[in-house]
């Protein structure tokens, strides 16, 4: 498996949004027991392309998808555990940068918005493309070495062109791929902490051979 050169510097790193940053999947499974009365388990879903796994009309997939596209703010679009403070502490070192394949920014941007503060996103830089391939183009554009994304495929692209892809685990991209890996944005903290800061003992704690 690719080592991972550590650390990263917050303003190298770039984030998909889906299921990285928001908790997408929460929010399917809880729309389509809600709206739609369809009871789906997190273990399910072990594909990227849900109408590949689930038994439930493509239709109706799409009409989940969709309030969370067109209004994720609306519809209760969490972020992931810890997403928030990290990416807050890293736009305090760069500014942010997020690519996702979702057809419209300003849905997007407004949730960001309300997660991270106006401050913030006014320096972030958020790329909506409208379509699952070609994130390697804007990568390189926007000029960052490092990308996290749920989708393997993506990332195996990104790293077919020298750049480091992280996956970021979930259900539909286990075993699938020999490229690094991050569960939850406590590892995503880490890759970009240097290490004397992950290894220092608050000062209260330490104490020497003359200590009372
Ligand atoms: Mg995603």
């Amino acid at each position: 498996m690719q080592q991972i050169q550590q650390p990263i510097h917050p303003g190298q790193i770039g984030f998909d949004i889906d299921c990285v940053v928001a908790d997408t999947m929460e929010a399917f499974i809880r729309l389509a027991e809600q709206e739609h009365n369809i009871a789906i388990a997190p273990e399910e879903i072990t594909d990227f392309i849900v109408e590949k796994c689930l038994a439930i009309d493509p239709a109706i997939i799409e009409a989940i998808f969709l309030p969370l596209l067109e209004d994720p703010l609306q519809n209760n679009l969490r972020p992931m555990p810890h997403a928030v403070m990290v990416l807050e502490k890293f736009a305090s070192r760069a500014p942010l940068t997020f690519i996702t394949a979702r057809p419209d920014r300003a849905p997007i941007h407004a949730w960001l918005e309300a997660l991270l503060g106006p401050r913030i996103m006014k320096d972030a830089r958020l790329v909506a493309m409208g379509d699952h391939n070609g994130k390697i183009d804007h990568i390189k554009e926007l000029g960052i070495s490092h990308f996290i994304d749920d989708r393997f495929e993506t990332c195996e692209m990104i790293a077919a062109h020298g750049l480091t892809a992280i996956v970021y685990n979930q259900p539909w991209n286990t075993k699938r791929h020999c490229l690094p890996t991050v569960t939850n944005w406590l590892e995503i903290e880490a890759l970009c902490t240097p290490e004397h800061k992950q290894c220092s003992q608050p000062a209260a704690l330490i104490k020497t051979a003359v200590s009372p």
